[in-house]
């Protein structure tokens, strides 16, 4: 890390947070870290706050490969955040030893009808925006596999297993696999309709397309992590493992076991 520098701060700024943070950037200057004002210019961007401030961090700066990406939890530990701002010495300690190593986190390369293309690290959700269920053909590797309706589904990264891909009963997969999972919300299963009804995890190389079939409620929202795409006809969703992969700064002691037993048993 030791040249490596220049540190690109996010957060939502808070009275609170300030006066932890100033505590942080003399810690910083101590070891030589340089603070830079554009994000562009940054070698680490560090978020402070939760998971989902790292989310926004990352997306906000453009899922930049060629940087390291920290997450400095405000309250609990989360997922993607290792390093705690109320634990300065802990924060040093990462800074001067060999207790931090890189990891690479996979991502998804998301085009909407063949022209917008998005990255996402936890997911990419397709819901219903009215009170209506919606229908999607869906797609794996070209063939017609199922027509799905009901409220949306969801396409996780194994980061993102524990997230959304949670609550709709997915399987938590370890981030070491390059692999996607696709899962239903809410889906209707009768004589009509018949989808899978469990989750699917798909090997990474596999690439998933999401027909919407246009029969009135053909607008649903399309979301990339915890942001919504200003996406109004949308037709086809593709979406398939990225070559481009997060590299985030992390705690040796802290694996995705540890963090899966911490948070959910
Ligand atoms: P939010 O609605 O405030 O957060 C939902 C919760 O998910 C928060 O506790 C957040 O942690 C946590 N989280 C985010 N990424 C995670 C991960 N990879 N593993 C485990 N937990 C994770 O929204 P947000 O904080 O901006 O997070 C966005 C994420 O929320 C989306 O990417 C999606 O995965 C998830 N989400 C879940 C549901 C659901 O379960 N029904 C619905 C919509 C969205 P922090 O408190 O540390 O931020
Ligand atoms: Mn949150």
């Amino acid at each position: 890390m030791t040249d490596r520098k220049k540190v690109f701060l996010y957060y939502n700024s808070s009275q609170e947070l300030e006066t932890k943070i100033q505590d942080l950037r003399n810690l910083g200057k101590k070891y030589e870290f340089q603070l830079v004002q554009d994000a562009a210019e940054a070698d680490i961007i560090a978020s402070i706050g939760g998971d989902g401030t790292f989310l926004q961090a990352i997306r906000k700066t453009g899922f930049r490969e060629d940087c390291l990406y920290v997450g400095i939890n405000a309250g609990r530990l989360g997922f993607y955040t290792d390093f705690n701002l109320s634990n300065l010495e802990g924060i040093e300690l990462g800074m001067k030893s060999n207790i931090v190593e890189v990891h690479r986190y996979p991502t998804l390369d998301v085009t909407v009808d063949g022209k917008q293309h998005f990255q996402c690290i936890n997911e990419c959700s397709i819901r219903s925006n009215i009170i209506k269920t919606f229908a999607i053909d869906v797609y794996i590797d070209g063939l017609h596999f199922e027509t799905f309706r009901g409220d949306g589904m969801v396409v996780s990264t194994p980061t993102g297993s524990t997230a959304y891909n949670k609550s709709l009963r997915g399987a938590i997969v370890d981030p070491r696999l390059k692999a996607i999972q696709l899962t239903e919300i809410a889906s209707l299963n009768n004589n009509e309709y018949r989808t899978l009804g469990s989750p699917l995890l798909l090997s990474g190389d596999r690439e998933l397309v999401l027909k919407i079939i246009q029969d009135g409620n053909d607008h649903p929202i399309i979301g990339a992590d915890n942001e919504a795409l200003s996406i109004r006809h949308c037709h086809e969703v593709q979406v398939k493992i990225s070559e481009k992969q997060i590299k985030t700064l992390k705690l040796k002691d802290n694996s995705f076991i540890h963090k899966v037993k911490r948070s959910f048993l």
